[in-house]
């Protein structure tokens, strides 16, 4: 049985813990938020008062943070883990963050003799629930094969993407990727739409032809499509476009580092910040579609 310190217990963190203690693991947490970890103790985990106090000899650590400050302030700070981890402690931070902090962590938690392996996730609040979670790891091969067994009581798929940084390099590639196919699905119905053909029809005949993508296979912008699909419920639950936007933030932070090309991801980043700024970013991101909806509709 390994003794696992769990960190950060919201809509992701709090059921992929559960996932470990299913797994027979020993597991401790810590969250700000106490109803957060009071939610873990009734399914078996024991709580902690502070993320330093959690940290302490474990055999490993899992964060599920926010964004890169949080990462930097749990770990690095004066009341950070990284004061009251063992040498030999394995760190697994399942937060999407940038690949700066991702490297600024996993160096500073070298110097101390624990390993680092960043390990970002696709697969939603749904997959974490069900233990189907995708992960993208950064770290040397030793640090991904003590990684692996772990994350697979997590998740399904577990792809090892470089060295550190490469998992949040990989997460972000990503989900621009899948902006960009949201984006442009939804502009491609409200077209369709917009010269009288029925979305339903429309759809089908893109997902036999070559603008076939993951949006019209599983994930239809356009409301009466599909059911069990966010724009079948108003929107609500899925990805959240706050969260693509942040995420489209990270990409284009990793385009300037690296002086690449990214007009495409620029115009999508573009795209859901300002839905996000019209009071739409607690809605799914397959919400975009509302925005190029014409208003004499
Ligand atoms: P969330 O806001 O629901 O949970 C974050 C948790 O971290 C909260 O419970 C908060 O109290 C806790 N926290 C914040 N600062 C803390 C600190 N200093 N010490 C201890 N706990 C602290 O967020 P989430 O949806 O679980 O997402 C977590 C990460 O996973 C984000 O980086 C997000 O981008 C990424 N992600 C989310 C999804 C999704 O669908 N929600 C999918 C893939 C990846």
């Amino acid at each position: 049985m390994t003794a696992i310190a769990f960190i950060g217990l919201g809509n992701m963190g709090g059921p992929m813990a559960a996932n470990l203690i299913k797994a027979g693991h020993q597991v401790r947490v810590f969250d700000l938020s106490t109803e957060a970890i009071n939610e873990l103790v009734e399914q078996g985990a024991t709580s902690s008062a502070s993320a330093a106090e959690c940290a302490s000899g474990a055999d490993i650590v899992i964060s599920m943070l926010p964004a890169g400050k949080h990462v930097e302030l749990c770990y690095l700070s004066e009341q950070g883990m990284i004061h009251t981890m063992k040498p030999g402690t394995l760190v697994i931070d399942s937060s999407t963050i940038d690949k700066a902090t991702a490297v600024k962590v996993a160096t500073a938690l070298k110097e101390k003799g624990i390993d680092f392996v960043d390990a970002p996730v696709s697969g939603g609040v749904a997959g974490a629930a069900a233990g189907t979670l995708s992960f993208m790891v950064g770290g040397s091969d030793n640090e991904f094969n003590r990684a692996q067994p772990v994350l697979e009581a997590m998740g399904k798929n577990i792809f090892h993407a470089g060295g550190h940084g490469a998992g949040q390099v990989a997460k972000v590639c990503n989900n621009m990727l899948l902006s960009i196919l949201m984006a442009g699905t939804a502009e491609a119905l409200q077209l369709g739409i917009n010269n009288d053909l029925d979305p339903k029809v429309l759809s089908e005949i893109m997902l036999k032809s070559s603008g076939r993508n993951w949006t019209l296979e599983l994930y239809n912008p356009c409301p009466g499509v599909m059911e069990s699909v966010p724009a079948a419920n108003d929107y609500q639950g899925g990805f959240m476009v706050d969260l693509m936007a942040k995420d489209l933030g990270l990409a284009m932070d990793c385009a300037v580092q690296s002086q690449s090309t990214t007009p495409m991801g620029a115009l999508s980043r573009n795209l859901f910040s300002l839905h996000a700024n019209q009071g739409n970013g607690t809605l799914d991101f397959s919400s975009i579609f509302k925005m190029y909806e014409k208003e004499d509709k």
